[in-house]
């Protein structure tokens, strides 16, 4: 086993510490044994089962916290039979912990004991915890905007957080910059044993589904790190003649930050990096992918698609799932909300990949909070003149009032007119900051506006009267 570059061609030798090559291209790991189902450990009830199918030397003892063989649970969604998996059950809460494991198992071997990494939340929580338990030493360069839950959990497992301001970018460049002084990048994004652990979650699902594939997977799609472990996976499979043809994948973005769902509707065959807008979505807040052009060919070979949502359907779905039993944090629910728009090309019984625990998304009025004080720096609010924040107040007034009147005062989802709750999010924010600049406690106001409009138009006889 080695490492090639994929720009140059040139070999490495199998180095977790190595990131790229010389050249700046990508590397991947060659000369990874075959899957076959008779090395499969059936006593080993986790990711390490296919052990024998990862790039590890036989007698390494893997760094565990129990992760992969995660659940796969019937459900349906708006009469659609399909299934979940969910991988929101990871030890820290999210699919990282698949190429977590695999890395850090990797680099201890190696004798590496102090590793640096860059992450809006969940990779970082993931890294953290397994070199906790393997005994290493992580720094994590976290975006000033990331849930400060996911920045506690990190925290908590007794990695340094370095919060950076700034959009995504701006902690990669800052973790650039630590490796450029010799620290050893331990990156979800470029490391090519991250890939490795990611797709060990096709090999559960073929087993899971009795030695077959599923029609089609729906999940979140950021760096891509999950779809194209989920491609390598089901590859690997088809190359063994274990299953017919790959699945269907299908790899879902937040509209206000969806470069490959652009390239895709462009039918272009890699991405342009787009502006990193704002988004609930923050797992898969990534303005330029380095792995665009596989994500991108690698859903068209299976024959599937990328597509964006808006912040609105994504809000209602996970809503919807927590209401029956699934608690996931927004990341997850993109791809559950993808479903009402991928109609009768999923085939029978898809997989959808929840990919992120609930428990890691801050309350939605936390999230506000964030979220207004990006607005008012942007709209430069604080130095506004009165005539302009009156305008806002008004344009609020109508777009909540249209949305209450639309979602039967809140009780009914907006799915019927999902872009009016998006009207409303924007409406929202727009108040939230114009009160948090007056100094007005903006949840309050919030609150009084609603429920004063309400017994308004209750009083008048409208919609909310029944
Ligand atoms: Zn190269």
């Amino acid at each position: 086993m080695n490492l090639r570059c994929s720009d140059c061609a040139r070999s490495w030798p199998l180095d977790p510490s190595r990131y790229c090559c010389d050249c700046g291209g990508t590397l991947e790991i060659v000369g990874v044994p075959s899957f076959a189902p008779a090395l499969l450990d059936e006593r080993d009830h986790t990711l390490w089962r296919y052990r024998a199918a990862l790039p590890l030397l036989p007698d390494l003892t893997p760094v565990t916290l129990g992760e992969g063989w995660t659940p796969l649970v019937a459900a349906e969604w708006d009469g659609q039979p399909l299934r979940l998996k969910a991988e929101y059950l990871n030890p820290t809460g999210s699919f990282k912990d698949r190429g977590a494991a695999m890395l850090v198992t990797a680099l201890k071997a190696a004798g590496v004991r102090e590793v640096v990494e860059d992450s809006s939340g969940n990779a970082g929580a993931a890294l953290a915890a397994y070199t906790a338990r393997g005994g290493l030493q992580a720094t994590i360069y976290v975006p000033a905007h990331a849930s400060p839950v996911k920045q506690a959990q990190i925290a908590a497992y007794g990695a340094e957080v370095v919060p950076v301001p700034g959009p995504r970018a701006e902690a990669a460049r800052a973790v650039r910059q630590a490796v450029r002084e010799g620290a050893v990048y331990a990156s979800h994004v470029y490391s090519p044993f991250y890939p490795q652990g990611m797709k060990t979650i096709a090999f559960e699902l073929w087993e899971q589904l009795s030695g077959r594939a599923p029609e089609s997977v729906v999940t979140p799609v950021g760096h891509g790190g999950l779809l194209l472990g989920l491609y390598h996976g089901f590859t690997e499979l088809l190359s063994a003649g274990l299953i017919e043809r790959l699945p269907r994948l299908f790899g879902v973005q937040a509209q206000a930050c969806a470069p490959l769902a652009r390239a895709w509707e462009r039918r272009a065959a890699d991405v342009e990096p787009v502006e990193e807008g704002e988004t609930i979505a923050e797992g898969v807040r990534i303005a330029a992918p380095p792995w665009g052009r596989a994500v991108l060919a690698a859903v068209r070979e299976s024959g599937g698609a990328v597509l964006a949502l808006q912040d609105g359907e994504t809000l209602s779905a996970q809503r919807e799932l927590a209401r029956r039993g699934f608690y996931v944090e927004p990341t997850s629910a993109l791809a559950v909300a993808a479903l009402n728009h991928l109609r009768g090309r999923l085939g029978d019984m898809p997989v959808v990949v929840l990919t992120g625990s609930g428990f890691k998304s801050p309350p939605p009025t936390a999230n506000w909070q964030q979220r207004v004080a990006t607005f008012v720096r942007r709209h430069d609010l604080l130095h506004a003149p009165t005539a302009h924040a009156l305008d806002l107040v008004s344009e609020v007034g109508e777009a909540a009032k249209e949305v209450l009147l639309a979602t039967d005062y809140g009780r009914q989802a907006p799915q019927s007119r999902p872009q009016l709750a998006d009207e409303l999010g924007d409406a929202l924010y727009s108040l939230l900051a114009l009160a948090e600049a007056c100094g007005v406690d903006a949840d309050g106001a919030l609150s009084a506006a609603l429920e004063k409009y309400e017994r308004r138009l209750v009083k008048q006889g409208g919609a909310g009267s029944k």
